[in-house]
């Protein structure tokens, strides 16, 4: 139902270490990490915490992942709302929305606030979009404006967001003291594949001997995270269907075609 305001995860068990490759986005998030878990630290000198980071990157790329990996590493909690939930809402209920998530937040800080697919709400005000009434929205983004523009300087509520269209972004949204930090995350190159394949066999049973990683890399061009992820899923269903003790080379092939097909119809939907 569309009851629930936002999701709160206070024990988040995710890790640097569950996200594979995006070494400089690590790096950048890390401080983050420090700030969250040692403000005291950074605002000896007068500095001020940021309050904002946006992760711009295409879909799959593992953006979500590495904001709970933020919160999973600094122990805080991490709220989080999905900006495409908003193109349903009645007016009025978008900017209280905002409220009460900032206001949660800052009652469990230091905390972290998510804001996935921010471009939902966070398009520049006055261009007109398909997603429900454009007033609403803007009341949904002045909102969260204000929520941010309103954190003392001892908050300490890190707002991350993330989008694969920063083009289309209100620039208010970029302004310092807001997310004035864009932190990029790519698809991944082949050793990164190689990594995120890694990542990904660890909770299957049982993998055959043969299965050499850097070879899958090199047959997913193109593939993000979460298509390698899939495939791994696949090869697992596939390799079970056939009564196979473990999963084999070919049932990962064999997954690779199932999902570059899947890949194939989707854009042919969209385009
Ligand atoms: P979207 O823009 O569609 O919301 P996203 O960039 O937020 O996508 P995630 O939701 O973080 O992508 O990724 C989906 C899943 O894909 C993850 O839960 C994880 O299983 C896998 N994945 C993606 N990127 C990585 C990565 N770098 N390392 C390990 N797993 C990854």
């Amino acid at each position: 139902s569309k009851a629930k305001l936002f999701d709160q995860n206070t024990d988040v068990k995710v890790s640097f270490k569950d996200v594979a490759g995006l070494e400089g986005a690590k790096e950048e998030v890390q401080e983050i990490v420090d700030f969250l878990k040692q403000p005291e630290k950074y605002t000896s000198l007068g500095g001020k915490i940021p309050k904002g980071a946006l992760l711009v990157g295409p879909p799959g790329t593992g953006k979500t992942l590495l904001a709970k990996a933020v919160a999973g590493e600094a122990k805080v909690p991490f709220f989080s709302l999905s900006g495409s939930d908003f193109v349903e809402m009645f007016v009025g209920v978008g900017a209280s929305r905002v409220r009460d998530l900032f206001k949660q937040a800052k009652e469990k800080s230091p905390s972290i606030i998510f804001i996935d697919e921010i471009d939902a709400i966070g398009r520049a005000r006055g261009k007109s979009n398909f997603s429900g009434s454009n007033d609403e929205r803007e009341n949904t983004l002045n909102q969260l404006l204000t929520e941010m523009d309103g954190f003392g300087t001892n908050t300490n509520v890190i707002v991350i967001a993330a989008t694969n269209r920063a083009d289309v972004l209100d620039k208010a949204l970029m302004r310092a003291g807001r997310f004035d930090r864009q932190i990029y995350v790519d698809l991944p190159d082949v050793r990164e594949r190689k990594e995120i394949f890694d990542v990904h066999l660890r909770p299957l049973k049982k993998v055959a001997d043969e299965l050499d990683t850097d070879f899958m890399a090199k047959q997913t061009p193109g593939f993000s995270g979460a298509d390698i992820a899939n495939v791994c899923n696949e090869a697992a269903l596939i390799a079970a269907r056939k009564g196979k003790q473990a999963v084999g080379k070919q049932d990962f092939l064999d997954a690779v075609d199932r999902i570059v097909g899947g890949l194939e119809k989707k854009n042919k939907i969209i385009t």
